[in-house]
């Protein structure tokens, strides 16, 4: 059977990596690129999918939030998170999928001919058979266009990587002026800091921070209960089937996580968007109400506020841990 996936950052390049032992893989990327991220993701990824943990740049077994001039610790129990560079990241796990058989292929997704995938090479146009295609095309995803999906919902982030604001672990910004419904972030990235915020507060973030810096936008998933997952046998994982996870915005475990559910599913024979609402429809439900509730500047405020406190800051970590949904 031939697996054509289209796109090679988390979710594109494990899927390919997990289905290429008992499958025809082609994986197609358009390019090498520093996706923008903040790069955090929970450290138990590089064990549980044996990716290389060389390439891990920091370890953090606390972070800050920041609240009306407040500072709250909160302990992560250990260092269960990591921060990793992208363009490195993903090289990596396209490594790994090469490694694991499959074809790699510098390339664009164009659009279909013929229930053929038109892919541009080179300047060339060539089309490709497959049996079944993954959409793992990122937020834009330009496959869900050529079939006529809706785009998945999603939101604008601006962010940049400056040397001005120096952190030693992930920042959190609550106050509404720096991070609006959502939050802003500053990030240790190797001797930088990534910072960023969800809307359009970054001019904000710039001032209470006491930088100017120009920042790039780009989109995120906003997910949604009921984003199409499968047309037939086009199928989409991470960011092209929305998978952040609400509040968090955490996109690249869950990219990863979506992969695997779906590589079983092939491999199985079992009902794909069925498994992932399995392992993960009560859990992204949880965090869309949680999300909805920090909007209500009462509720941010005691939410944010009962972190302060060792058990509910517990019930957080297990939460973010995944502890308690399986
Ligand atoms: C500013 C910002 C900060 C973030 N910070 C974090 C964070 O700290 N932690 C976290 O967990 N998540 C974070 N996220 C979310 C995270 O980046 C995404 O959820 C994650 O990258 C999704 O992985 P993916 O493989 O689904 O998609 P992507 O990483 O977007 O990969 C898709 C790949 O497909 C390629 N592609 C696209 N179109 C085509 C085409 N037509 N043909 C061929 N190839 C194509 C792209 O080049 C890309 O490399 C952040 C997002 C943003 C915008």
């Amino acid at each position: 059977m031939k697996i054509l996936v289209i796109g090679g950052g988390p979710a594109g390049a494990t899927a390919g990596r997990l289905l290429a032992k008992d499958f025809d893989v082609t994986l197609i990327q358009d390019r090498d690129w520093d996706k923008p991220c903040g790069g955090g993701t929970k450290s138990k990824i590089f064990n549980e999918f044996q990716i290389p943990n060389d390439i891990i740049k920091h370890q953090l077994d606390y972070v800050l939030v920041r609240y009306k001039n407040e500072q709250i610790k909160i302990d992560l129990k250990g260092k269960n998170l990591s921060i990793v560079i992208r363009e490195e990241f993903d090289k990596t796990l396209r490594n790994l999928a090469q490694k694991a058989g499959a074809k790699v292929i510098y390339g664009k997704f164009k659009g279909f001919e013929n229930k053929k995938a038109i892919i541009k090479i080179n300047n060339e146009k060539i089309l490709f058979d497959f049996d079944i295609l993954i959409a793992a095309d990122g937020v834009n995803s330009s496959v869900r266009k050529a079939i006529n999906l809706p785009p998945v919902p999603k939101i604008i982030t601006h962010y940049a990587r400056i040397d001005e604001y120096k952190v030693k672990t992930c920042e959190f910004f609550f106050d509404r002026k720096l991070g609006g419904d959502y939050y802003a972030w500053a990030f240790p990235h190797e001797n930088k800091t990534h910072i960023g915020s969800v809307g359009e507060n970054f001019k904000n973030l710039c001032d209470y921070l006491g930088i100017n810096v120009k920042p790039k936008g780009y989109f995120i998933p906003t997910w949604q209960e009921n984003i199409q997952m499968q047309k037939e046998n086009i199928y989409f994982v991470g960011d092209a089937a929305g998978h952040v996870m609400p509040l968090s915005f955490e996109g690249i475990y869950y990219a990863i996580k979506s992969a695997e559910i779906l590589a079983n599913s092939i491999k199985n024979n079992l009902n794909y968007p069925n498994e992932w609402n399995k392992r993960f429809a009560k859990e992204f439900k949880f965090m869309k109400t949680l999300e909805n509730i920090i909007k209500k500047p009462i509720l941010r405020d005691l939410m944010i506020k009962a972190q302060k406190f060792n058990t509910i800051q517990n019930i957080s970590v297990n939460l973010w841990l995944g502890k308690g949904f399986k």
